[in-house]
C-alpha cells in the first residue's frame, strides 16, 4: 500500500510554487519583462571563484578513491575541524571538529537537531513569521510545532506570548536569525532576554530547553546592522548551518550542525547524529562538497546585490504606503498587505504579474514576502508597479 500520509501532501497547497508556475505561465503569454517574479528564495549570484576553483583542486590532486569514497558518519575529520575554527575565528567561540557533525544543508541538520533533543510527542516552540517548511520539519519527527504570534511592530520576539507557550512540554525552542520572511535579525537584548527566560524555564521544569538555531542567511547582513552570534549567550544551543545561501550553492546540499561545548550532553548529542542518520535513511554529506567548504567556508559570494536590492525597494515602498520593518540582511522583506486578507492583496498583485508571497503561510497574516534575489534591473523597472499596486488602495 502506498503511504497515505505522504499520498496526502500532494494535495496540499504549496502556494509558493503555485505563484511561481503562474509566473512562468505569464512569462510565456507576456514575456519576461513584464512579469516581476519575487516568490523564489533561490540566491541570484553565482558562487565564489574559489569554490570552483576548490572543486577542480580537489578533483585534479586528490586520490580518486580517497575522495570519492564514503565519509565518516559525522563527516570528513578535516571537514569538521575547518568549521570549528571558522566558527571560532569568526565569533571567538570554543568549538572543536568533535562538536561539529556535517549534513546535507541546513535542511539535513534542522532534521537531526530535532531529533537528537526532542522525543516524538515532544514540542518545539517557534515564533512567528517563520518559514513554512519548519511544519513539516517537526511533523516528519512526531513533534508538535507552536507558533508563537508575532510582534509585528519589530518582528523580535513577542516575549508576552512566548512565556505563556513556553511550558514542560517544550523541549526545544527554535529560531531563524536572520529572518526568512522578515529580514529581520535579532539584537542582542533580543538574544540576552530568550537566554535568560530559557534558563529560568529551565531551571523551573527540571529539564534542559535546547535552543535550535536556523542560521542559512547569517552571512547576509546588511551595513550597520549587529548580528550577533546566538550560541555565544546560551550553552544548550545547537546551531543549524548552510552554505546554500552564502556561497550561493543550494543544489549541492552541504552544511553543519555545530553543539556549543557547554551544551548538556554535547558529546552525545554528536554520537547520536550517525545513528539518527541511519534511520533518516541516508548516510552522510557528499566528501567532496565537504572538502571545497572546508576551504572556503570563511569566504561568501558577493552579496552585496540583496543591500542594494533592499533599499530600492524599501525607499519606494515606505514613500507609497507600505509600512515595513526594514529588513537587517537576508534577502526577504515582509511589508503589511494594504488589505487583511494577504491572499486576496497578492491576488490583486498578480493582476499586475507582481508575484509576492502572502504572510499567512509563515503564521502571519496581513503581510505578504518579497523575495528579492533577483537581478537590480528586475528591482528598479518593479518599483513602478508597487506604486501602482499601491494606488489601486488609495
Ligand atoms: N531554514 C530556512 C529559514 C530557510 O529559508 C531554508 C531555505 O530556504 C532552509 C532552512 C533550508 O535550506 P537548505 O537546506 O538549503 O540549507
Amino acid at each position: 500500500m502506498i503511504n497515505k500520509r505522504y499520498e496526502a501532501m500532494l494535495s496540499e497547497k504549496d502556494v509558493i510554487f503555485e505563484i511561481f508556475d503562474y509566473a512562468t505561465q505569464q512569462i510565456a503569454k507576456v514575456g519576461e519583462d513584464k512579469v516581476y517574479n519575487f516568490s523564489l528564495g533561490n540566491p541570484s549570484v553565482p558562487a565564489p571563484a574559489t569554490v570552483n576553483e576548490a572543486i577542480i583542486r580537489n578533483v585534479r590532486e586528490v586520490d580518486p578513491l580517497k575522495l570519492h569514497s564514503y565519509s565518516p558518519g559525522k563527516g570528513l575529520p578535516l571537514a569538521r575541524e575547518a568549521m570549528a575554527a571558522g566558527l571560532n575565528k569568526r565569533y571567538g567561540s570554543h568549538y572543536c571538529g568533535d562538536n561539529i557533525f556535517m549534513t546535507v544543508s541546513a535542511s539535513g541538520a534542522l532534521a537531526h537537531a530535532f531529533r537528537a533533543v526532542a522525543e516524538p510527542g515532544d514540542e518545539i516552540l517557534t515564533f512567528a513569521p517563520c518559514f513554512s517548511e519548519y511544519v513539516p520539519y517537526t511533523a516528519g519527527a512526531g513533534l508538535k510545532l507552536k507558533v508563537v504570534p508575532a510582534d509585528t511592530e519589530t518582528f523580535q520576539i513577542n516575549f508576552e506570548a512566548a512565556e505563556a507557550m513556553l511550558t514542560p512540554e517544550v523541549s526545544a525552542v527554535l529560531v531563524n536569525s536572520p529572518n526568512n520572511p522578515s529580514g529581520i535579525v535579532y539584537s542582542t537584548e533580543t538574544i540576552q532576554r530568550l537566554a535568560a527566560l530559557l534558563r529560568d524555564k529551565a531551571a523551573a521544569f527540571g529539564h534542559p530547553i535546547y535552543l535550535i538555531s536556523d542560521e542559512p542567511y547569517r552571512d547576509i547582513v546588511f551595513t550597520g546592522v549587529d548580528s550577533p552570534y546566538i550560541a555565544n549567550f546560551y550553552e544548550n544551543t545547537l546551531t543549524c548551518y548552510s552554505f546554500s545561501k552564502s556561497l550561493s550553492i543550494p543544489g549541492e546540499r552541504i552544511g553543519y550542525l555545530a553543539v556549543n561545548p557547554e551544551c548538556e550532553g554535547a558529546a552525545t548529542i554528536i554520537d547520536i547524529c550517525p545513528q539518527i542518520s541511519r534511520t533518516l535513511g541516508f548516510n552522510g554529506a557528499a566528501g567532496l562538497m565537504q572538502r571545497v567548504v572546508a576551504e572556503t567556508c570563511l569566504d561568501t559570494a558577493d552579496l552585496s546585490v540583496y543591500e542594494k536590492n533592499m533599499r530600492l525597494l524599501y525607499d519606494t515602498l515606505t514613500d507609497c504606503g507600505f509600512t515595513c520593518v526594514r529588513p537587517g540582511g537576508t534577502f526577504y522583506m515582509f511589508p503589511k498587505s494594504l488589505e487583511p486578507d494577504d491572499f486576496a492583496f497578492c491576488e490583486k498583485a498578480k493582476t499586475l504579474n507582481l508575484m509576492l508571497v502572502p504572510g499567512s503561510i509563515f503564521g502571519c497574516p496581513g503581510h505578504f514576502r518579497i523575495a528579492y534575489c533577483v537581478p537590480t534591473e528586475k528591482v528598479e523597472a518593479a518599483l513602478p508597479v508597487f506604486r501602482q499596486l499601491a494606488a489601486l488602495y488609495k
